[in-house]
């Protein structure tokens, strides 16, 4: 049994109900703020706006659970949006699997699912009465030739020869653009702010480009398209979001968006707060980076476990449980950083000791006959599924004369503090009897294949009458009985803990890890889990939470390990290895 943890010392006041009560970010802050003073009548509305282009990843699991949560926490609510302005990256299949991450993470927009492209007659209006209001111009400059114009940190931009078209003109040549009577990139219809800004957001940005493409959901309706700033922030004040989060790189675009609100005739007015990106140790994020992964062929799709998407840390056996747990703990700051993935299956080991059933599995079997067992004997020992969940009960596991157990719980000659087996030693079979090595068994090079062991009927108990002790327990299988696996055990998947920043400027691919993923076949596991289905977690005793996957066949189970335990040998190891480099 854990002994409770220790309150924190929040949860400590007289109130009763201060234990739910923990610090504020900033964001919630500036939030409940608002509301006290009845901003927006005391509403609070977010959303979040996924460009359909990509898989989502853990990155946007935080925004998720911020955007929902705050919602939930205010009594206010979330949409779902689709920021889909860019008809020739976005496809439905993306679509699809943000709908069903969203879900599977535990949120619900209640019906509020929203595509940009709902607004795109609305934005065009808006547009046009930008046009009308002098305030927006076509242009003709070529897309280097505006980048060229628009200056440097140092230098204000210079003004377009056709900025100062007239209103006639401009209503004109955007009528025709939307026609289609161009080609793309031949005109752009562009803001007109301010040339000289210090703030390249406002430097007269495009708001409609020219895509002859075909969008996923409007078609061949539009050839014009508007760019992300416009439609974000008119899409937001349509919903009327109240509290618009995003990302620090927007935070140069706020004053874009700011000028969008002020200057559209729009319904609402919204509030754009950054908050810091999610960045995770050992692996990138970034839809891009990501899709290359993908098609190169690195990785085995969206959905390979080694992915920090959603679909992969679901597919590696991670619960929404722990993923919204982990975006808890990670909080919402100011400020960029890299939060290490340790932190992440931290969030996973917690949650699975909490729910997850706990079997017997070896992962490289070792043969042990019981010489003094009876032949043909089978019987059945029962243990306890979740010694963390009393409700879930015991299940009966055989035992019988020929067991597995690992290899790495044998050693012929045991290095100190290594207690498990060896020959003349005595371990405990987890469950069952006292076992002890008589003989070693080797093939033709002299490696170990089978143990001669006794064991001693009078010690079922887990314990010896006589008082004697052992120093470990050890899993184990019946050979007979137990069902052959595959499983796959995953690493991570780059050897720097941040590939995408290399300070020699070196491509994140190079720091691919060639040992990322390790397949073991032959691998035993207890009887019961014949009825184990895709997608059902549990612990492998002693050796870490595992999950069934998808490519499992009936009578052929595919394990994908979720997360190790703690293993303390291995960190022994590990510290005596490294301190004999350190002294060579
Ligand atoms: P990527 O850079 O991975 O392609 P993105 O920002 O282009 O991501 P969007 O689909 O536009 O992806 O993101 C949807 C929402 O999720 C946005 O509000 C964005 O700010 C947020 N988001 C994206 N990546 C992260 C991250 N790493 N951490 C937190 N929020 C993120
Ligand atoms: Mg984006």
């Amino acid at each position: 049994m854990k002994s409770p943890a220790p309150e924190p010392e929040s949860a400590r006041g007289t109130e009763p109900d201060s234990a739910e009560q923990t610090p504020l970010d900033f964001i919630r802050e500036i939030i409940a703020d608002d509301v006290r003073t009845r901003k927006n009548g005391g509403r609070v509305a977010t959303r979040f706006p996924p460009e359909p282009n990509g898989y989502l990843h853990i990155g946007h699991a935080k925004s998720i659970c911020l955007n929902f949560g705050v919602a939930q926490e205010f009594g206010g609510t979330c949409n779902l949006r689709f920021d889909d302005t860019n008809p020739t990256k976005e496809d439905v299949e993306y679509v699809d699997s943000i709908i069903d991450s969203v879900h599977w993470l535990g949120f619900d927009w209640e019906g509020r699912l929203y595509h940009a492209s709902d607004y795109f007659d609305t934005i065009y209006e808006y547009t046009v009465q930008l046009i009308k209001d002098g305030k927006a111009y076509v242009d003709d400059l070529t897309a280097d030739e505006i980048r060229e114009y628009r200056g440097t940190l140092t230098a204000p931009g210079r003004e377009s020869p056709w900025r100062n078209r007239s209103v006639e003109e401009n209503l004109e040549l955007f009528e025709r653009m939307k026609e289609g009577e161009f080609a793309d990139g031949e005109k752009v219809l562009r803001a007109k702010i301010d040339m000289a800004s210090p703030n390249f957001n406002l430097r007269d940005p495009v708001l409609y480009r020219i895509r002859h493409a075909s969008h996923h959901r409007t078609g061949d309706k539009w050839c014009i398209y508007p760019m992300y700033d416009n439609t974000h922030a008119i899409s937001d004040a349509l919903e009327g979001i109240t509290h618009s989060l995003c990302t620090l790189e927007f935070e140069d675009h706020r004053p874009l968006y700011d000028w969008v609100i002020e200057n559209c005739p729009v319904p609402s007015r919204p509030r754009q707060i950054e908050f810091a990106r999610l960045n995770l140790t050992y692996t990138v994020m970034s839809k891009r980076k990501l899709l290359d992964l993908v098609q190169r062929g690195d990785v085995a799709g969206w959905d390979d476990p080694r992915m920090p998407t959603i679909v992969g840390l679901r597919r590696r056996g991670y619960t929404p449980e722990s993923i919204r747990d982990f975006a808890t703990r990670v909080g919402v700051a100011k400020r960029e950083n890299l939060v290490h993935v340790e932190l992440l299956e931290d969030s996973a080991r917690e949650d699975l000791n909490r729910r997850a059933p706990r079997v017997l599995a070896v992962l490289r079997p070792l043969r042990v006959v019981i010489e003094n067992y009876p032949e043909g004997q089978v019987e059945a020992i029962e243990l306890v599924n979740n010694p963390e969940d009393p409700a879930s009960g015991t299940r009966r596991v055989p035992f019988s004369r020929v067991l597995y157990i690992e290899q790495d719980d044998f050693r012929e000659e045991a290095p100190p503090k290594f207690y498990r087996l060896a020959p003349g030693r005595e371990v405990r079979l987890r469950g069952a009897y006292f076992l002890k090595c008589t003989g070693v068994v080797k093939d033709e090079q002299g490696a170990v294949t089978e143990l001669r062991c006794t064991y001693d009927p009078a010690t079922r108990s887990g314990s010896s009458p006589d008082g004697r002790k052992v120093k470990a327990t050890i899993h184990w299988v019946s050979a007979a009985h137990a069902l052959d696996v595959d499983v796959r055990l995953y690493d991570r998947l780059f050897t720097v803990p941040n590939p995408a920043d290399d300070k020699d400027g070196r491509d994140y691919k190079e720091f691919l890890n060639p040992d990322s993923l390790e397949v073991l076949t032959g691998c035993r596991v207890e009887p019961s889990l014949a009825t184990a289905k895709p997608g059902d977690r549990m612990q492998f005793e002693r050796l870490g939470y595992f999950v069934v996957d998808p490519d499992s066949a009936p009578g052929h189970l595919v394990f994908n390990r979720t997360v190790t335990l703690r293993d303390t040998w291995a960190r022994i190891e590990k510290a005596q290895g490294s301190r004999l480099r350190a002294g060579s």
